[in-house]
Protein backbone atom coordinates (compact mmCIF):
# COMPACT_ATOMS: atom_id res chain seq x y z
CA UNK A 1 0.00 0.00 0.00
CA UNK A 2 1.10 3.28 -1.01
CA UNK A 3 0.63 6.61 1.60
CA UNK A 4 1.01 10.11 0.55
CA UNK A 5 2.21 12.67 0.92
CA UNK A 6 4.19 11.81 3.75
CA UNK A 7 7.53 12.99 2.03
CA UNK A 8 6.93 16.15 -0.28
CA UNK A 9 10.08 15.43 -2.85
CA UNK A 10 10.75 11.92 -3.19
CA UNK A 11 13.62 11.68 -5.94
CA UNK A 12 14.98 8.09 -6.98
CA UNK A 13 18.45 9.14 -8.71
CA UNK A 14 19.86 5.57 -7.94
CA UNK A 15 17.55 3.67 -8.87
CA UNK A 16 17.30 5.39 -13.06
CA UNK A 17 20.90 4.07 -13.41
CA UNK A 18 21.27 0.97 -15.42
CA UNK A 19 20.49 -2.08 -14.07
CA UNK A 20 23.42 -3.57 -13.43
CA UNK A 21 23.75 -1.43 -10.05
CA UNK A 22 20.94 -2.59 -8.09
CA UNK A 23 18.26 -5.18 -7.81
CA UNK A 24 14.66 -3.73 -7.62
CA UNK A 25 12.92 -5.40 -4.42
CA UNK A 26 10.27 -4.51 -2.37
CA UNK A 27 10.56 -4.77 2.06
CA UNK A 28 9.00 -8.07 3.07
CA UNK A 29 5.91 -7.18 5.25
CA UNK A 30 6.24 -8.00 9.19
CA UNK A 31 3.85 -8.74 11.64
CA UNK A 32 3.27 -5.78 14.08
CA UNK A 33 5.56 -3.03 13.44
CA UNK A 34 5.75 -0.63 16.52
CA UNK A 35 7.36 2.63 16.17
CA UNK A 36 10.39 2.82 19.51
CA UNK A 37 11.76 5.66 18.32
CA UNK A 38 11.54 8.97 15.82
CA UNK A 39 13.96 11.47 15.40
CA UNK A 40 11.55 14.62 14.79
CA UNK A 41 14.99 16.78 14.58
CA UNK A 42 15.90 14.89 11.56
CA UNK A 43 12.33 14.63 10.02
CA UNK A 44 12.76 18.26 10.04
CA UNK A 45 15.75 18.76 8.44
CA UNK A 46 14.93 16.18 5.62
CA UNK A 47 11.42 18.44 5.19
CA UNK A 48 9.09 15.25 5.77
CA UNK A 49 5.95 16.48 6.53
CA UNK A 50 4.65 14.23 9.62
CA UNK A 51 2.51 15.81 10.89
CA UNK A 52 -0.59 14.00 10.93
CA UNK A 53 1.18 11.02 10.90
CA UNK A 54 0.71 9.02 14.23
CA UNK A 55 2.70 6.44 15.84
CA UNK A 56 0.91 3.26 14.10
CA UNK A 57 1.30 5.48 10.60
CA UNK A 58 4.70 6.06 11.29
CA UNK A 59 5.74 2.54 12.25
CA UNK A 60 4.11 0.77 9.19
CA UNK A 61 5.98 3.26 6.91
CA UNK A 62 9.02 2.63 8.80
CA UNK A 63 8.88 -1.18 8.61
CA UNK A 64 8.31 -0.68 4.63
CA UNK A 65 4.93 -2.45 5.35
CA UNK A 66 4.21 1.05 3.69
CA UNK A 67 5.81 2.83 1.40
CA UNK A 68 5.57 6.31 0.60
CA UNK A 69 4.65 7.73 -2.55
CA UNK A 70 7.01 8.15 -5.53
CA UNK A 71 8.92 5.34 -3.66
CA UNK A 72 11.14 3.19 -5.85
CA UNK A 73 13.11 0.50 -3.45
CA UNK A 74 16.09 -1.43 -4.91
CA UNK A 75 18.86 -3.03 -3.33
CA UNK A 76 22.36 -1.91 -4.15
CA UNK A 77 24.90 -3.67 -5.53
CA UNK A 78 28.61 -3.58 -4.12
CA UNK A 79 31.37 -5.34 -3.49
CA UNK A 80 34.08 -5.69 -0.38
CA UNK A 81 37.04 -6.42 1.02
CA UNK A 82 36.61 -8.01 4.31
CA UNK A 83 39.50 -8.49 6.67
CA UNK A 84 41.68 -7.69 3.36
CA UNK A 85 40.00 -10.69 1.80
CA UNK A 86 37.93 -9.31 -1.50
CA UNK A 87 34.36 -10.95 -1.60
CA UNK A 88 33.45 -10.10 -5.96
CA UNK A 89 29.76 -9.49 -4.73
CA UNK A 90 27.99 -8.71 -1.30
CA UNK A 91 25.37 -6.12 -1.78
CA UNK A 92 22.41 -4.87 0.39
CA UNK A 93 21.66 -8.35 1.79
CA UNK A 94 18.95 -6.94 4.54
CA UNK A 95 19.08 -3.27 3.61
CA UNK A 96 16.58 -1.68 0.85
CA UNK A 97 17.08 1.81 -0.57
CA UNK A 98 13.48 3.48 -0.52
CA UNK A 99 14.68 6.34 -1.83
CA UNK A 100 15.89 9.92 -1.87
CA UNK A 101 14.89 13.48 -0.43
CA UNK A 102 15.93 16.84 -1.23
CA UNK A 103 16.51 18.05 2.50
CA UNK A 104 16.46 21.70 4.03
CA UNK A 105 20.32 22.73 2.57
CA UNK A 106 19.19 21.05 -0.61
CA UNK A 107 21.43 18.45 -0.43
CA UNK A 108 20.42 14.92 -1.69
CA UNK A 109 19.69 12.72 1.31
CA UNK A 110 19.25 8.42 0.73
CA UNK A 111 16.34 6.96 2.87
CA UNK A 112 17.12 3.57 3.66
CA UNK A 113 15.64 0.46 5.59
CA UNK A 114 17.68 -1.83 7.40
CA UNK A 115 16.34 -5.08 8.48
CA UNK A 116 13.43 -5.28 5.74
CA UNK A 117 13.66 -8.68 4.24
CA UNK A 118 15.43 -10.74 2.06
CA UNK A 119 16.86 -9.14 -1.08
CA UNK A 120 18.89 -11.27 -4.41
CA UNK A 121 21.82 -10.18 -2.18
CA UNK A 122 20.48 -12.10 1.14
CA UNK A 123 23.02 -15.24 0.23
CA UNK A 124 22.40 -17.17 3.33
CA UNK A 125 21.44 -14.46 5.34
CA UNK A 126 17.50 -14.20 6.55
CA UNK A 127 17.71 -9.99 5.57
CA UNK A 128 16.83 -9.30 8.84
CA UNK A 129 18.36 -7.18 11.91
CA UNK A 130 18.18 -7.91 15.67
CA UNK A 131 17.15 -4.62 17.91
CA UNK A 132 20.20 -4.92 20.03
CA UNK A 133 22.37 -3.51 16.87
CA UNK A 134 19.36 -1.23 15.83
CA UNK A 135 19.58 0.48 19.57
CA UNK A 136 23.23 0.53 19.04
CA UNK A 137 23.10 2.34 15.62
CA UNK A 138 20.84 4.50 16.54
CA UNK A 139 22.46 5.55 20.06
CA UNK A 140 25.96 5.61 18.02
CA UNK A 141 25.63 6.92 14.94
CA UNK A 142 22.97 10.02 16.44
CA UNK A 143 26.03 10.44 18.97
CA UNK A 144 28.73 10.89 16.15
CA UNK A 145 26.27 13.88 14.65
CA UNK A 146 26.08 15.21 17.85
CA UNK A 147 30.14 14.96 18.59
CA UNK A 148 30.06 17.12 15.16
CA UNK A 149 31.49 14.05 13.09
CA UNK A 150 30.23 13.03 9.80
CA UNK A 151 27.64 10.20 10.18
CA UNK A 152 25.07 8.50 8.73
CA UNK A 153 22.11 9.26 10.91
CA UNK A 154 18.76 7.22 12.36
CA UNK A 155 15.52 8.79 11.48
CA UNK A 156 13.12 5.47 13.24
CA UNK A 157 13.60 2.74 14.38
CA UNK A 158 10.70 0.19 14.60
CA UNK A 159 10.26 -3.09 16.54
CA UNK A 160 8.63 -5.87 14.08
CA UNK A 161 6.77 -8.52 16.22
CA UNK A 162 8.27 -11.51 14.80
CA UNK A 163 11.30 -12.91 16.59
CA UNK A 164 14.65 -13.92 14.70
CA UNK A 165 17.06 -16.74 15.18
CA UNK A 166 20.52 -15.43 16.17
CA UNK A 167 22.68 -17.33 18.93
CA UNK A 168 18.97 -18.06 19.58
CA UNK A 169 15.51 -16.07 18.90
CA UNK A 170 15.61 -12.58 19.15
CA UNK A 171 13.39 -9.63 18.34
CA UNK A 172 13.49 -8.10 14.87
CA UNK A 173 13.64 -4.55 14.21
CA UNK A 174 13.88 -2.55 11.49
CA UNK A 175 16.29 0.93 11.99
CA UNK A 176 15.73 4.00 8.85
CA UNK A 177 19.08 5.19 8.11
CA UNK A 178 20.04 8.28 6.39
CA UNK A 179 22.97 8.97 4.31
CA UNK A 180 24.33 11.14 1.76
CA UNK A 181 24.86 8.14 -0.39
CA UNK A 182 25.31 4.34 0.36
CA UNK A 183 28.18 4.40 -2.16
CA UNK A 184 31.25 2.30 -0.99
CA UNK A 185 34.87 2.03 -2.07
CA UNK A 186 32.87 -1.63 -2.40
CA UNK A 187 30.39 -0.27 -5.27
CA UNK A 188 33.57 0.78 -7.62
CA UNK A 189 35.21 -2.29 -6.68
CA UNK A 190 31.95 -4.14 -7.95
CA UNK A 191 32.26 -3.26 -11.45
CA UNK A 192 36.09 -2.99 -11.63
CA UNK A 193 35.87 -6.75 -10.69
CA UNK A 194 33.84 -7.37 -13.47
CA UNK A 195 35.80 -5.42 -15.37
CA UNK A 196 32.59 -3.17 -16.35
CA UNK A 197 34.03 -0.09 -17.46
CA UNK A 198 30.88 1.29 -19.30
CA UNK A 199 29.37 0.89 -15.42
CA UNK A 200 32.14 2.24 -13.41
CA UNK A 201 32.26 5.63 -15.55
CA UNK A 202 28.99 5.95 -14.70
CA UNK A 203 28.81 5.50 -11.02
CA UNK A 204 32.00 8.09 -11.00
CA UNK A 205 30.02 10.45 -12.88
CA UNK A 206 26.99 9.99 -10.46
CA UNK A 207 29.65 10.11 -7.65
CA UNK A 208 31.19 13.59 -8.88
CA UNK A 209 28.18 15.09 -9.60
CA UNK A 210 26.70 13.78 -6.35
CA UNK A 211 28.97 14.70 -3.63
CA UNK A 212 32.32 16.43 -5.42
CA UNK A 213 30.99 18.27 -8.11
CA UNK A 214 34.39 20.42 -8.46
CA UNK A 215 36.05 17.46 -9.31
CA UNK A 216 34.01 17.15 -12.82
CA UNK A 217 35.74 20.79 -13.55
CA UNK A 218 39.24 18.80 -13.26
CA UNK A 219 40.97 17.35 -15.96
CA UNK A 220 41.06 13.96 -14.88
CA UNK A 221 37.63 13.86 -13.03
CA UNK A 222 38.50 10.89 -11.44
CA UNK A 223 41.82 11.39 -10.17
CA UNK A 224 40.34 14.51 -8.17
CA UNK A 225 37.56 12.23 -7.24
CA UNK A 226 40.17 10.20 -5.40
CA UNK A 227 42.16 12.82 -3.98
CA UNK A 228 38.98 14.66 -2.86
CA UNK A 229 38.10 11.43 -1.13
CA UNK A 230 41.38 10.70 0.19
CA UNK A 231 41.04 14.17 1.83
CA UNK A 232 37.60 13.72 3.63
CA UNK A 233 38.97 10.28 4.95
CA UNK A 234 41.96 11.50 6.53
CA UNK A 235 39.99 14.12 8.37
CA UNK A 236 37.07 11.40 9.46
CA UNK A 237 39.86 9.23 10.71
CA UNK A 238 41.31 12.26 12.27
CA UNK A 239 38.40 13.05 14.39
CA UNK A 240 37.55 9.17 15.10
CA UNK A 241 40.96 9.26 16.25
CA UNK A 242 40.45 12.87 18.67
CA UNK A 243 37.15 11.21 20.41
CA UNK A 244 38.67 7.59 20.89
CA UNK A 245 36.21 6.21 18.61
CA UNK A 246 37.17 2.26 17.11
CA UNK A 247 34.68 1.16 14.05
CA UNK A 248 35.52 -2.12 14.19
CA UNK A 249 34.77 -3.49 10.77
CA UNK A 250 36.57 -0.97 8.52
CA UNK A 251 36.28 -2.93 5.02
CA UNK A 252 36.02 -1.46 2.09
CA UNK A 253 32.25 -1.88 2.13
CA UNK A 254 32.02 -0.12 5.19
CA UNK A 255 33.80 3.43 3.71
CA UNK A 256 31.21 5.72 2.33
CA UNK A 257 32.89 7.96 -0.60
CA UNK A 258 30.78 10.72 0.82
CA UNK A 259 33.12 10.60 3.90
CA UNK A 260 30.42 10.00 6.70
CA UNK A 261 30.88 7.61 9.00
CA UNK A 262 28.90 4.09 7.67
CA UNK A 263 28.03 0.91 9.36
CA UNK A 264 28.09 0.44 13.28
CA UNK A 265 28.33 -2.55 13.87
CA UNK A 266 31.00 -3.60 16.59
CA UNK A 267 31.95 -0.41 17.15
CA UNK A 268 32.48 1.30 20.39
CA UNK A 269 34.21 3.82 22.32
CA UNK A 270 37.63 3.62 23.90
CA UNK A 271 37.50 4.08 27.95
CA UNK A 272 41.16 3.61 29.14
CA UNK A 273 43.56 4.96 26.80
CA UNK A 274 45.51 1.98 24.41
CA UNK A 275 46.41 2.15 20.87
CA UNK A 276 45.79 -1.17 20.48
CA UNK A 277 42.13 -1.43 22.06
CA UNK A 278 40.44 -3.85 20.04
CA UNK A 279 36.40 -4.77 20.86
CA UNK A 280 35.35 -6.58 18.08
CA UNK A 281 34.79 -10.48 18.92
CA UNK A 282 35.56 -11.05 15.18
CA UNK A 283 38.66 -8.90 14.54
CA UNK A 284 40.88 -11.92 15.69
CA UNK A 285 44.36 -10.23 14.78
CA UNK A 286 43.37 -6.56 15.67
CA UNK A 287 43.22 -5.61 11.89
CA UNK A 288 41.09 -2.85 13.17
CA UNK A 289 42.21 -2.02 16.39
CA UNK A 290 42.05 1.94 17.42
CA UNK A 291 45.95 2.85 16.23
CA UNK A 292 45.54 1.37 13.15
CA UNK A 293 42.58 3.03 11.82
CA UNK A 294 44.74 5.05 9.71
CA UNK A 295 46.94 3.10 8.11
CA UNK A 296 43.70 0.89 7.54
CA UNK A 297 41.81 4.09 6.11
CA UNK A 298 45.19 4.30 3.49
CA UNK A 299 44.65 0.12 2.76
CA UNK A 300 40.45 0.97 2.01
CA UNK A 301 41.59 4.05 -0.60
CA UNK A 302 44.48 2.34 -2.21
CA UNK A 303 41.60 -0.50 -3.44
CA UNK A 304 39.47 2.48 -4.47
CA UNK A 305 42.33 3.79 -6.41
CA UNK A 306 42.88 0.90 -8.06
CA UNK A 307 39.03 0.39 -9.21
CA UNK A 308 39.55 4.00 -10.44
CA UNK A 309 42.96 3.19 -12.50
CA UNK A 310 41.15 2.99 -16.03
CA UNK A 311 39.77 6.28 -15.91
CA UNK A 312 42.55 7.97 -14.48
CA UNK A 313 44.59 7.18 -17.50
CA UNK A 314 44.68 5.25 -20.52
CA UNK A 315 48.23 4.53 -20.18
CA UNK A 316 47.89 1.94 -17.18
CA UNK A 317 51.35 2.66 -15.96
CA UNK A 318 50.84 6.93 -15.83
CA UNK A 319 47.42 5.97 -14.18
CA UNK A 320 49.49 3.96 -11.35
CA UNK A 321 51.80 6.60 -10.90
CA UNK A 322 49.17 9.36 -10.29
CA UNK A 323 47.12 7.32 -7.75
CA UNK A 324 49.87 6.54 -5.58
CA UNK A 325 50.78 10.04 -5.02
CA UNK A 326 47.49 10.91 -4.37
CA UNK A 327 47.49 7.66 -1.57
CA UNK A 328 51.04 8.32 -0.54
CA UNK A 329 49.36 12.30 0.28
CA UNK A 330 47.19 10.31 2.73
CA UNK A 331 49.42 9.95 6.00
CA UNK A 332 50.70 13.68 5.74
CA UNK A 333 47.17 14.98 5.15
CA UNK A 334 46.03 12.62 8.27
CA UNK A 335 48.82 13.86 10.30
CA UNK A 336 47.95 17.56 9.47
CA UNK A 337 44.58 16.95 10.49
CA UNK A 338 44.91 14.99 13.63
CA UNK A 339 47.51 17.66 14.52
CA UNK A 340 45.03 19.96 14.28
CA UNK A 341 42.45 18.61 16.68
CA UNK A 342 44.32 17.58 19.07
CA UNK A 343 45.58 20.90 19.45
CA UNK A 344 41.58 21.65 19.56
CA UNK A 345 41.61 19.31 22.38
CA UNK A 346 44.44 21.05 24.29
CA UNK A 347 43.58 24.40 24.18
CA UNK A 348 45.91 25.90 21.56
CA UNK A 349 44.45 28.16 19.02
CA UNK A 350 48.39 28.70 17.52
CA UNK A 351 50.89 26.25 16.22
CA UNK A 352 53.86 25.90 17.59
CA UNK A 353 56.59 23.36 16.43
CA UNK A 354 56.92 21.04 20.10
CA UNK A 355 53.24 20.77 20.17
CA UNK A 356 53.14 17.43 18.84
CA UNK A 357 55.81 15.97 21.52
CA UNK A 358 53.95 17.60 23.90
CA UNK A 359 50.59 15.99 23.12
CA UNK A 360 52.26 12.27 22.60
CA UNK A 361 53.96 12.82 25.83
CA UNK A 362 50.04 13.09 27.43
CA UNK A 363 49.29 10.29 25.64
CA UNK A 364 51.98 8.14 26.62
CA UNK A 365 51.11 9.32 30.36
CA UNK A 366 47.37 8.41 29.97
CA UNK A 367 48.52 5.02 28.29
CA UNK A 368 50.94 4.15 31.25
CA UNK A 369 48.06 5.45 33.90
CA UNK A 370 45.24 3.98 31.77
CA UNK A 371 43.65 7.05 32.26
CA UNK A 372 39.68 7.41 30.46
CA UNK A 373 40.70 8.61 27.29
CA UNK A 374 37.65 11.41 27.51
CA UNK A 375 37.72 12.06 30.93
CA UNK A 376 41.23 12.65 30.78
CA UNK A 377 40.29 15.81 28.32
CA UNK A 378 37.44 17.36 30.00
CA UNK A 379 39.43 17.35 33.10
CA UNK A 380 42.51 19.26 31.41
CA UNK A 381 39.55 21.51 30.12
CA UNK A 382 37.83 22.17 33.55
CA UNK A 383 41.25 22.84 34.93
CA UNK A 384 40.12 26.92 35.78
CA UNK A 385 37.13 26.01 37.38
CA UNK A 386 36.66 25.97 40.89
CA UNK A 387 37.98 22.46 41.21
CA UNK A 388 41.17 23.50 39.94
CA UNK A 389 44.11 20.86 38.61
CA UNK A 390 43.09 18.24 41.42
CA UNK A 391 40.63 15.60 38.94
CA UNK A 392 42.53 15.68 35.96
CA UNK A 393 45.77 15.47 38.19
CA UNK A 394 44.17 12.43 40.21
CA UNK A 395 43.32 10.33 36.80
CA UNK A 396 47.21 9.89 36.71
CA UNK A 397 49.40 7.43 39.05
CA UNK A 398 53.00 8.94 39.16
CA UNK A 399 52.07 12.48 40.31
CA UNK A 400 55.56 14.14 39.78
CA UNK A 401 55.52 13.33 35.85
CA UNK A 402 52.02 14.49 35.21
CA UNK A 403 52.32 17.88 37.14
CA UNK A 404 55.79 18.13 35.30
CA UNK A 405 53.59 17.75 32.10
CA UNK A 406 51.04 19.96 33.38
CA UNK A 407 53.94 22.71 34.05
CA UNK A 408 54.97 22.35 30.46
CA UNK A 409 51.62 22.82 29.08
CA UNK A 410 50.86 25.76 30.97
CA UNK A 411 53.78 27.19 29.72
CA UNK A 412 52.61 26.25 26.51
CA UNK A 413 49.19 27.76 26.65
CA UNK A 414 50.71 30.96 28.24
CA UNK A 415 51.89 31.58 24.80
CA UNK A 416 48.58 32.12 23.25
CA UNK A 417 46.91 35.36 23.22
CA UNK A 418 43.64 33.94 23.95
CA UNK A 419 41.72 35.25 27.63
CA UNK A 420 41.41 31.60 29.81
CA UNK A 421 37.96 32.08 30.04
CA UNK A 422 37.63 32.20 25.82
CA UNK A 423 40.27 29.12 25.80
CA UNK A 424 38.48 27.35 28.27
CA UNK A 425 34.80 27.70 26.66
CA UNK A 426 36.81 26.66 23.26
CA UNK A 427 38.27 23.53 24.69
CA UNK A 428 35.00 22.33 26.76
CA UNK A 429 33.19 22.32 23.32
CA UNK A 430 35.90 20.22 21.86
CA UNK A 431 36.46 17.65 24.39
CA UNK A 432 32.58 16.13 25.13
CA UNK A 433 31.36 14.84 28.69
CA UNK A 434 29.35 12.53 27.44
CA UNK A 435 30.17 9.57 24.73
CA UNK A 436 28.31 6.32 23.71
CA UNK A 437 30.10 4.29 26.84
CA UNK A 438 29.86 1.00 25.64
CA UNK A 439 28.13 -0.68 29.24
CA UNK A 440 25.49 1.77 28.88
CA UNK A 441 24.88 0.70 25.53
CA UNK A 442 24.52 -2.54 26.56
CA UNK A 443 22.49 -1.63 29.32
CA UNK A 444 19.90 -0.11 27.09
CA UNK A 445 19.96 -3.07 25.28
CA UNK A 446 19.60 -5.51 27.40
CA UNK A 447 16.89 -3.71 29.50
CA UNK A 448 14.85 -3.05 25.88
CA UNK A 449 15.59 -6.48 24.35
CA UNK A 450 14.88 -8.58 27.83
CA UNK A 451 12.37 -6.39 29.47
CA UNK A 452 10.79 -4.44 26.81
CA UNK A 453 11.95 -1.21 28.10
CA UNK A 454 12.98 1.53 26.52
CA UNK A 455 13.36 3.89 29.01
CA UNK A 456 16.91 3.54 29.20
CA UNK A 457 17.61 3.47 25.60
CA UNK A 458 15.60 7.30 25.90
CA UNK A 459 17.37 8.12 28.34
CA UNK A 460 20.49 7.39 26.51
CA UNK A 461 19.42 9.34 23.65
CA UNK A 462 18.49 12.53 25.67
CA UNK A 463 22.57 12.85 27.50
CA UNK A 464 24.21 11.89 24.23
CA UNK A 465 22.31 14.75 22.27
CA UNK A 466 24.53 17.44 23.93
CA UNK A 467 27.71 15.93 24.63
CA UNK A 468 29.06 18.78 25.53
CA UNK A 469 27.43 20.54 28.24
CA UNK A 470 27.70 19.11 31.62
CA UNK A 471 24.48 18.36 33.13
CA UNK A 472 24.83 17.35 36.92
CA UNK A 473 21.67 15.15 36.35
CA UNK A 474 23.74 13.12 33.99
CA UNK A 475 26.84 12.34 36.27
CA UNK A 476 26.44 8.59 35.33
CA UNK A 477 27.13 8.94 32.22
CA UNK A 478 29.92 10.94 32.35
CA UNK A 479 32.26 7.72 34.06
CA UNK A 480 33.79 4.48 32.94
CA UNK A 481 32.72 1.43 33.96
CA UNK A 482 33.43 0.11 36.99
CA UNK A 483 35.39 -3.17 36.17
CA UNK A 484 32.30 -5.40 36.95
CA UNK A 485 30.43 -3.20 34.34
CA UNK A 486 32.61 -3.52 32.11
CA UNK A 487 32.25 -4.48 28.26
CA UNK A 488 35.16 -5.93 25.94
CA UNK A 489 33.32 -7.36 23.61
CA UNK A 490 31.30 -5.99 20.68
CA UNK A 491 29.34 -8.07 17.90
CA UNK A 492 27.93 -7.42 14.78
CA UNK A 493 24.96 -9.11 15.52
CA UNK A 494 24.28 -9.85 11.70
P1 LIG B 1 27.83 -5.87 7.45
O1 LIG B 1 28.61 -6.77 8.34
O2 LIG B 1 26.57 -5.37 8.09
O3 LIG B 1 28.64 -4.78 6.87
O4 LIG B 1 27.34 -6.78 6.25
C1 LIG B 1 28.20 -7.42 5.35
C2 LIG B 1 27.40 -8.09 4.25
O5 LIG B 1 26.55 -9.10 4.80
C3 LIG B 1 26.47 -7.15 3.50
O6 LIG B 1 26.41 -7.56 2.16
C4 LIG B 1 25.16 -7.36 4.19
O7 LIG B 1 24.07 -7.01 3.38
C5 LIG B 1 25.19 -8.84 4.49
N1 LIG B 1 24.34 -9.19 5.63
C6 LIG B 1 24.57 -8.92 6.92
N2 LIG B 1 23.58 -9.37 7.70
C7 LIG B 1 22.68 -9.96 6.88
C8 LIG B 1 21.42 -10.61 7.07
N3 LIG B 1 20.89 -10.77 8.29
N4 LIG B 1 20.79 -11.09 5.98
C9 LIG B 1 21.31 -10.94 4.76
N5 LIG B 1 22.48 -10.34 4.51
C10 LIG B 1 23.17 -9.84 5.55
MG1 LIG C 1 28.24 -3.13 5.80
Amino acid sequence: MTVNPLIATFRNSYAALPDAFFARVQPTPVARPRLIAFNHALAEELRLDTRLADAQTLARLFSGNDLPAGADPVAIAYAGHQFGNFVPQLGDGRAILIGEVIDRDGRLRDIQLKGSGPTPFSRRGDGRAALGPVLREYLVSEAMFSLGIPSTRALAAVTTGDMILREGPVPGAILTRVAASHVRVGTFAYFAARDDQASLKQLTDYVIERHYPDAGNDQIPALALLKSVISRQAELIAQWMSIGFIHGVMNTDNMAISGETIDFGPCAFMESYDPKTVFSAIDEFGRYAYANQPRIAQWNLARFAEALLPLIDADQQRAITLATDAISAFSSQYDAFWLAHMRQKLGFSSEHPDDEPLIQALLDQMQAAQTDFTQTFRALSDLETDAGPQQFLALFSSQAAIQHWLQAWRSRVALENTPIAARQTAMLAKNPVYIPRNHQIEAAIRAAVDRDDFSFFEKLQTVLANPFREDPAFADYSTPALPHERVLRTFCGT
